[in-house]
């Protein structure tokens, strides 16, 4: 509901108006149920879960790493979809990575979450409500660690950041992202520069981002660095070529003066005998990467791969990360190790809900 919307719902119920703005508060809190809107009187609280639900999801599953630093959410939807969203507590803040879409239609190879295809894209609030369940987890940890109740002024670790880097293509629907990233800036006060999108490069999605002209941080998936070995692992390649996806990318970051974010995955391969080569990995790989990125602003993620049992690759060393990432550094490209985070907690993305699929099946 927007503000009106609220205000008017709750004076329809015979209530004093100013109680939409303490529903509201709570609802940017992401409260799991009126119950847990501790300043309404008993009555209305009993009310209000009779007849409304805050979020349009339920938590299904909650995996929690054995650091704490890594919170993963199995969520599902009214139609019984199901989707998955993270929240990572770091040093700079904490930040929730959010799904898109209930499952992918981008066929990447090493992907977990396309496996069981698109189910359908996820609503402005679908994606919302993924972020509010961060946040209430924050409040709730922090109000159990001060033994009080959540209030909604300490200064006690919101949601600070947002990455749309979960399960899903998000410029496959982006009239919902682009909604959503307005309501958590208008709603929840994200700063656009706190909101990392992340595409596998839908060119004409970047080039719609660009026309909508908010300063937002841009990732690209690139994964290979040539065409050849790119369209054997990502099918949109074939649609639309690495020179195309950089060029639309490089005017998206030069309109908004940001560092483009380049995602690497870095995949091995068994071969005949059981040991593992190098698929998009090896010093040449790091040294045709480094010409293609030469010149440009960018910020190089290396990803070490997550194993998923179901795709035919195999994790490749710590010797050989470090390799590729000291000869890209080498050639003067901005480069870093992106740290593992929850893998006690089967953190490979999709794979919560690629689990719970079979189950059901
Ligand atoms: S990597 Fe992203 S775009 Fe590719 S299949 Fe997985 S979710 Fe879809």
């Amino acid at each position: 509901m927007t503000g009106g919307e609220l205000e008017k719902f709750v004076t329809d119920m015979g209530q004093p108006r100013f109680r939409a703005t303490q529903i509201s508060q709570w609802l940017q809190r992401g409260a799991p149920n009126a119950a847990a809107m501790k300043n309404l009187p008993e009555t209305l609280r009993h009310d209000l879960d009779a007849v409304a639900q805050t979020l349009p999801v339920q938590i299904v599953k909650k995996l929690q790493s054995a650091d704490g630093e890594t919170t993963k959410f199995l969520l599902q939807l009214q139609d019984g979809e199901q989707i998955e969203c993270v929240l990572m507590r770091t040093t700079y803040g904490n930040s929730v990575c959010v799904s898109s879409q209930a499952g992918c239609a981008m066929g990447c190879k090493f992907c977990a979450s396309t496996l069981l295809g698109l189910k359908r894209n996820l609503s402005v609030n679908e994606i919302l409500a993924q972020v509010l369940i961060a946040q209430w987890e924050l409040r709730s940890a922090h109000a159990t660690k001060c033994n009080s109740r959540p209030n909604g002024d300490a200064n006690n670790g919101d949601v600070s950041h947002i990455v749309i880097m979960g399960t899903g293509e998000p410029l496959q629907n982006t009239e919902n992202v682009i909604g959503f990233i307005e309501r958590a800036n208008a709603d929840l006060g994200i700063g656009w520069r706190r909101i990392t999108l992340s595409t596998c490069g839908v060119v004409p999605g970047i080039r719609d981002l660009i026309n909508w002209g908010r300063p937002i941080n841009l990732a690209i998936s690139l994964h290979a660095p040539t065409d050849e070995l790119r369209s054997q692992i990502m099918p949109i390649n074939n649609r639309y070529k690495l020179n195309e996806v950089l060029a639309a990318a490089d005017d998206f970051a030069a309109l908004h003066n940001r560092q483009l974010m380049i995602e690497y995955i870095l995949l091995g391969r068994r071969d005949e005998n059981g040991d593992t080569v190098l698929y998009n990995s090896s010093p040449e790989h790091a040294e045709q990467l480094s010409k293609l990125l030469a010149g440009k602003n960018c910020m190089v993620n290396l990803i070490p791969w997550n194993a998923v049992d179901e795709r035919d690759f195999a994790s490749i060393s710590g010797n050989a990360v470090h390799r590729f990432q000291d000869t890209l550094i080498k050639n003067g490209i901005h480069t870093r190790i992106r740290r593992e985070r929850g893998t006690d907690i089967g953190s490979a993305c999709g794979q919560l809900r690629l689990n719970s699929a079979r189950k059901k099946d």
